[in-house]
């Protein structure tokens, strides 16, 4: 029992540890390692790790490892590392299907000798055929009534190899005519003439997911089996294995709704679509929803973890709103994030009343209201950057309008004085290039005289101890609300503008050294953090995250 809100799981888990059906509960996140996981991996992650932690009780790891063609040690490892960066730990060693595929033969060939399997060489056309329809039965196999001998025979033959691939299968003798598809004779094993990275070449028959998933879970005393809705019509076959078999256990199955969230894709085949056509710059680009790439984007693991429990768990299908998840990264940011200044337009201002060589350290808060994270020691010097959209000529622009420099006013600069903007410098173009301002003496910490009244406040970076780094700016990367829910190609609903790389800008000192995926509020500006891959002390590079404040329509 937790504090957590109770659901349909947590239900049915109080319910086996009130009538004693389990003592100790033990689930398991199953993926296949055939590509990077994403934001729906993410909640299915949290939820089984979230209920082991609530029950006291294990979560396993186990890579789901029975199509070796599509999977590779790339993604294992990228998948453990992205669940120890959400903040779980899997309980024991990293489970492979794969490591059961001697006792998957032994349950086949138990199956046989009961007479509950049989080696089919219809093709894949004809079993096709012989399937049948939603509204209409099936037919039996003509290869379906073999005695057990022959079967036996045949089996041992496809798993030395003597058949190619797609000669004959193994499937399960169940009902033809019956209205769940799935319990129409499945087929059980298939040749697949390909090594595999756990195995290698020792198998060249390998177990369907339906045959391996259930046993698995038995094996490893699973207690509840949790996956996603499209499962559902898989569970009576799921218990008919158990039923048959001489298994450890009987796991129990359940469904939940996957997570769909809009103005992206979770599928590992769209996502890895988007990878080899070069739209992005690999799995952990910053725009991608993969855990990879949401870390890459600065979002905090906290923040992504929060976001599942918001969602919550449940069992109607529906596309959740990304906002929630901005709400849940500015959540934790705002509470956490070190303040800093960076400026991403830079105007020059020089003040003519201070000595070209002028040095003075002023102190800002590392948080506004978190007095234990310390302050920060900036230089203040004769010439600074501040946003060009921080300046204005205009003097009719009203205070209200615009809290900023504007022509013959005056601005606080943030933690340091308030200044008065003099003279503009332009170029042949009439581009300002330059602002010569001044400082009002005193006004470090204190208010200035009473007849100055300074609009705003803005942020500023010395120009000759600040750091230049380049910043990426991220949007959305489909400018479509549901871009494969369609009938049209998922990649036409890209947005062409989801990247902005800003090369000119300039962050106080001290950030450069910091490590990598280190995060910050950029005052007035979001939430950044230092790319994990591409900055160095010498370079720079940081990723927006998050705004402060949501810009999109809705
Ligand atoms: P995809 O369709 O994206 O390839 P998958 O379901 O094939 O995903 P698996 O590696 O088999 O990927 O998934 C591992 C676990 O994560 C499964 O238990 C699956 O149910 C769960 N999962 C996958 N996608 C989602 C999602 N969108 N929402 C919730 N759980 C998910
Ligand atoms: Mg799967
Ligand atoms: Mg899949």
């Amino acid at each position: 029992m937790s504090d957590k809100p109770a659901n349909f799981l947590t239900n049915a888990i109080d319910a086996d540890l009130a009538n004693g059906k389990h003592t100790h509960i033990v689930t398991r996140f199953p993926p296949e390692p055939n590509g990077y996981l994403h934001i729906g991996h993410a909640k299915s992650i949290c939820l089984n790790f979230g209920l082991a932690q609530q029950y006291n009780g294990e979560c396993n790891l186990r890579f789901d490892d029975t199509n070796p063609e599509k999977e590779s040690q790339e993604y294992i490892d990228s998948i453990q590392a992205d669940i120890k960066w959400l903040g779980f730990q899997w309980a024991g060693e990293v489970r492979y299907s794969s490591s059961y595929f001697d006792t998957l033969y032994e349950y086949a060939l138990h199956l046989i000798r009961n007479g509950d399997a049989y080696v089919c060489e219809l093709t894949a056309e004809q079993a096709r055929e012989y399937r049948g329809t939603l509204t209409e039965p099936g037919k039996n196999s003509p290869f379906r009534d073999r005695s057990v001998e022959e079967n036996l025979e045949l089996f041992e033959q496809m798993r030395r190899g003597d058949f190619d691939e797609g000669r004959c299968s193994l499937r399960a003798k169940i009902d033809m005519a019956s209205p769940n598809m799935n319990l129409r004779d499945p087929v059980l094993y298939r040749i697949r003439k390909v090594v595999h990275h756990q195995t290698g070449d020792k198998w060249c028959i390998y177990p369907s997911y339906d045959f391996t998933h259930g046993q698995s879970d038995a094996l490893e005393g699973i207690t509840h089996s949790i996956c996603t809705l499209e499962f559902e019509d898989h569970r009576p076959l799921y218990e008919w294995f158990l039923d048959k078999l001489p298994v450890p256990c009987k796991p129990r199955q359940y469904e939940f709704a996957r997570l769909n969230v809009n103005y992206t894709v979770t599928s590992k085949r769209k996502l890895k679509r988007l990878v080899d056509e070069n739209v992005v710059s690999g799995w952990n680009d910053p725009r991608m929803p993969t855990i990879s790439g949401m870390r890459r984007r600065g979002i905090p693991a906290a923040a992504l973890r929060n976001f599942c429990d918001m969602v919550g768990t449940n069992r109607s299908d529906g596309v959740v709103d990304l906002g929630m998840l901005d709400f849940a990264i500015r959540e934790e940011l705002n509470e956490n994030a070190p303040r800093a200044m960076c400026v991403l337009n830079p105007l020059k201002v020089v003040f003519t009343n201070i000595a070209e060589d002028h040095l003075e350290m002023v102190t800002a808060p590392v948080h506004p209201n978190k007095e234990e994270m310390g302050n920060r020691s900036l230089p203040f010097t004769r010439e600074i950057y501040i946003d060009r959209e921080d300046f204005s000529e205009d003097t009719s622009l009203s205070r209200k309008k615009f809290k900023r420099l504007v022509m013959g006013d005056y601005v606080r600069l943030r933690s340091a004085y308030v200044i008065k903007a003099e003279e503009v410098i332009k170029d042949d173009q009439g581009e300002i290039i330059e602002l010569r301002a001044s400082v009002v003496e005193g006004t470090v910490g204190a208010n200035p005289p009473e007849d100055i009244r300074p609009r705003g406040v803005i942020h500023w970076v010395s120009a000759s101890k600040g750091v230049k780094a380049t910043v990426r700016v991220y949007d959305r990367l489909f400018n479509h609300e549901t871009p494969d829910r369609g009938s049209d190609d998922f990649m036409q609903h890209l947005n062409p503008h989801s990247l902005e790389i800003l090369e000119n800008c300039w962050v106080e000192p001290g950030l450069e050294v910091l490590p990598p995926e280190s995060c910050f509020q950029f005052e007035r500006e979001g939430y950044f953090c230092i790319d994990q891959h591409d900055s160095s002390p010498e370079h720079l590079v940081l990723n927006k995250t998050i705004g402060l404040k949501d810009v999109w329509e809705r």
